[in-house]
């Protein structure tokens, strides 16, 4: 039997820390999917492209070569043989993976991609509308929440601790045009499925989210 877990919600929710714990629990792999609108991004913007520019997107989409490499329970994402890691989590790519991923017929072709992971199972799948698109089959569905301060707090924490100098402000305010972006899009919105759980993430830590995402998973038959 295959496992098959759908993390969703907002950015900076704690969806990664909580899905690389949980499928080291259950020794099958972690994938962000974000990561995938991540490299398109990244792809686009090394090209100057704008990230708005429908077809000049949608046409690189098109041509992408995506491959997948499990290490340590964690699948990593290859776009054109590289995987860009260390350039695709910074601000800038984040604000232009939200753009790359409102536009329809390249959300479509990476959502396919997407599709194939979560069939052949035995996957922890974290991103914004795996519940509702991605996996709708699958048994257990979480989805995170926490306020927008309590998130731009977090992701405060974690630049600093990579060195770099945030501005709070900043940051929140970022927080808050991509929660309004993912959720207002046509085409697979930011909202959970009917049969998620929801946790409620701003007054827990990682220990206490993980533990109420086993005792969902410790519910269903899988
Ligand atoms: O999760 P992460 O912050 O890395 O995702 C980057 C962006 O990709 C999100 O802001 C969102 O716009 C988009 N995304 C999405 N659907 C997913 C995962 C991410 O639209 N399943």
């Amino acid at each position: 039997m295959t496992k098959l877990i759908a993390i969703d919600g907002p950015a900076g929710v704690g969806k990664s820390s909580v899905g690389k714990a949980i499928a080291k629990k259950f020794d099958i792999n972690f994938f962000s999917t974000g990561e995938m609108y991540r490299c398109l991004a990244w792809k686009v913007l090394s090209q100057n492209i704008d990230p708005q520019d429908e077809s000049a997107v949608i046409k690189i989409a098109k041509q992408v070569k995506w491959e997948y490499k499990a290490q340590d329970n964690v699948l990593r994402v290859y776009i054109d043989g590289v995987c860009p890691l260390d350039k695709i989590h910074n601000e800038e790519v984040g604000r232009a993976a939200s753009k790359v991923s409102a536009i329809p017929d390249a959300r479509t072709i990476i959502m396919d991609e997407q599709k194939k992971l979560a069939v052949a199972g035995n996957i922890v799948l974290e991103g914004r509308d795996i519940g509702t698109q991605i996996a709708p089959f699958a048994k257990v569905k979480i989805y995170l929440i926490a306020s927008a301060k309590a998130r731009a707090a977090r992701r405060v924490k974690q630049l600093k601790e990579a060195g770099q100098n945030p501005v709070y402000e900043d940051i929140l305010a970022s927080i808050i045009s991509r929660d309004e972006r993912d959720s207002n899009r046509k085409i697979a919105p930011l909202k959970p499925a009917e049969d998620a759980c929801i946790i409620d993430t701003s007054d827990l830590n990682l220990e206490e989210v993980i533990n109420k995402v086993l005792e969902v998973a410790s519910k269903n038959e899988w």
